[in-house]
């Protein structure tokens, strides 16, 4: 059994809803969280993606120049705790880190990884070997030289779904990216699965009059390498246990340890 505590290290304020949710809420606005995740348990310490602090927002991936997209301005990222921070007030190091579980590498999901010289780290080989994957994603991807120092780092890649130990499993779930995971937590409250993907609360749950309208379960992700296969990965993540933890969610913000 684990306990799952999400850390938000960031934030970006007022995104455009539709990035998330394809084809519903346009024009709408959602602070977003960037999130990394603490499971411990079974003498493991391991971290659920890394996030990107706004430092590392500023000086690596805007770059000079307002935050464009779709023609549309918006705010800088916001530094909410940086991860050191959050591990220190645990008693916690990044050398204290057993495993990174890296479920996809945009740039919101992988710039603090470089930093886990101890680590091992878990991605998929379709993930990596993709990069950069096309000029269409430009700026979902952190630039290459921040790729070439996690490639120095302890990475083991992986074909598929993947047993680390009793409770803790990886599920390959593309299609928000080439080689997308997400991970399964047994807690004392129930099955998690943390989606490998960008996607908040709505996605997975969507209203019942969405449900009624679409005659779908889930919304897929606003960016998506392929609509249909990450459709198919939502649904899987949906039923692969008893609740779904998106990483851009509102709530993770106050949500504390789960199990
Ligand atoms: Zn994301």
């Amino acid at each position: 059994m684990f306990t799952i505590t999400p850390m938000v290290v960031a934030k970006g304020p007022q995104r455009e809803k539709s990035r998330f949710t394809y084809m519903h809420g346009c024009g709408e606005k959602v602070d977003i969280p960037y999130t990394t995740w603490l499971i411990q348990g079974s003498g493991l310490t391991a971290l659920v993606d890394t996030g990107c602090s706004a430092e590392d927002y500023r000086t690596h991936i805007r770059q000079g120049g307002p935050l464009m997209y779709a023609g549309e301005k918006f705010s800088d990222v916001e530094e909410i705790k940086p991860l050191d921070e959050h591990l220190k007030e645990r008693g916690l190091t990044f050398d204290d880190i057993d495993l990174v579980l890296q479920t996809h590498v945009d740039w919101d999901h992988c710039m603090n990884t470089r930093h886990f010289k101890k680590s091992k780290i878990l991605l998929q080989r379709t993930e990596w070997a993709k990069l950069p994957i096309h000029p269409l994603f430009k700026g979902t991807y952190a630039p290459g030289y921040i790729y070439e120092e996690i490639s120095k780092r302890n990475l083991q890649f992986l074909d598929g779904d993947y047993h680390i130990t009793k409770g803790l499993d990886l599920i390959y779930t593309p299609g928000h990216s080439p080689g997308g995971q997400s991970v399964v937590v047994d807690t004392k409250d129930g099955r998690y699965v943390i989606a490998g993907m960008c996607t908040i609360r709505e996605n997975f749950y969507p209203s019942e009059e969405t449900k009624r309208s679409t005659g779908l379960p889930v919304i897929p992700t606003g960016s998506h390498i392929d609509p249909i296969q990450v459709y198919d990965s939502m649904i899987r993540i949906l039923n692969a246990g008893d609740r779904v933890l998106p990483f851009h969610d509102h709530a993770n913000f106050t949500m504390g340890t789960l199990g």
